[in-house]
């Protein structure tokens, strides 16, 4: 086990862990809310690093970054656990694990074997994804920092639910990030997540100031998040306080975990979160998880060129020319276009 980072040590032998806006204050003997943290005697231990439960090459299309080296291949990996617990998550099987499967499941897999299998596979990037890399920092940290050192990229598909301090202190080794933003209301967030929006509303600010690639997925769940006028406060957040450039991928709902008797998103409302997102000035608004029933190409916003197609997370044509639409020379947001 390893000593964690970004805690506080308190009376009584009990720790403040700093490392998500929960903030637990964890007795001895006891672990935080995600169950990965555990106060032995008066020390914070993390008991997931160097233990991945997960590990695929992706299309970075699948994390989904659209914007970010297109078409290239991610080295993805999770380790057990998240801080939060979401009655819709698609990963429940690995994220909302207890007792010994939380603590035990897994491989080991050292930082250095992941940068080299990384390597060896052609990865362009590393993405720590799956669960949340929050609760796993301090192994996504040393990977980050050995990746960066052999040239690789690094990729958080995150909550958002991070502490300032936490971002400080990875922000030099991360180079993109997407942020699930499951809703627009605190209630809803309180309600099915046992979290609170306006931490991942500042971080979203904050990853955007720092100058770090930055994606937003907001999945739509019926009768929970599909509100016209709760997707249109989400549009105009993203248009006003992270920029038109930043991408917007509405995400289709698929039946899973606790939240199995709600339906799947009609393509409906894909389609009118869609249209609200663009009316908002937004440039680049995506539909993910919906088959290709609805496309998800890349036109440039100044003359409507055809720049990237897309089919399922592949790519079937790329014509931007140096970051720019080769029709009007418009510059197109993103990196390693
Ligand atoms: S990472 Fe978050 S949930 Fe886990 S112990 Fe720390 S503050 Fe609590
Ligand atoms: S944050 Fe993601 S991984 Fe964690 S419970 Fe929610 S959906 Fe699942």
């Amino acid at each position: 086990m390893k000593e964690a980072f970004l805690y506080k040590k308190l009376n009584k032998n009990r720790v403040q862990c700093n490392l998500c806006a929960h903030r637990c204050v964890i007795n001895p003997g006891k672990a935080g809310i995600c169950m990965v943290r555990e106060n032995i005697n008066g020390i914070l231990y993390t008991k997931v690093f160097g233990r991945t439960i997960a590990k695929h090459i992706d299309p970075v299309e699948k994390k989904p970054l659209y914007h970010f080296y297109p078409g290239s291949k991610v080295y993805s990996i999770a380790t057990p656990g998240c801080n939060f617990h979401c009655l819709f998550c698609q990963n429940c099987d690995i994220s909302q694990l207890t007792g010994s499967d939380l603590l035990e499941s897994g491989q080991k897999l050292t930082p250095e074997q992941i940068v080299r299998n990384a390597e060896q596979t052609g990865c362009k990037s590393i993405a720590y994804t799956y669960t949340e890399p929050t609760i796993f920092f301090e192994y996504s940290y040393d990977t980050a920092r050995l990746a960066h050192e052999a040239g690789l990229k690094n990729i958080y598909v995150t909550n958002g639910y991070m502490t300032p301090e936490m971002l400080d202190m990875m922000s030099p080794y991360l180079d993109a990030v997407n942020i699930d933003l499951k809703a627009f209301r605190d209630e809803t967030y309180r309600w099915i997540i046992g979290a609170r929006l306006q931490p991942i509303l500042e971080n979203l600010k904050k990853i955007k100031k720092m100058g770090i690639w930055l994606e937003v997925t907001s999945l739509i769940i019926p009768g929970i998040n599909d509100d016209h006028i709760e997707i249109k406060d989400t549009a105009n957040f993203v248009a006003s306080e992270l920029g038109v450039d930043v991408p917007w991928h509405i995400s289709r709902f698929l039946p899973a975990y606790k939240m199995k008797e709600v339906h799947a998103t009609p393509l409906k409302t894909l389609k009118a979160a869609k249209e609200t997102g663009l009316k908002t000035g937004l440039n680049y608004v995506y539909v993910g998880n919906a088959a290709s029933e609805i496309d998800m190409d890349t036109e440039c916003p100044q003359c409507g060129y055809m720049l990237i197609e897309r089919l399922g997370f592949g790519i079937t044509q790329n014509s931007i020319n140096g970051g720019h639409c080769p029709h009007c020379g418009a510059k197109i947001a993103g990196v390693g276009l």
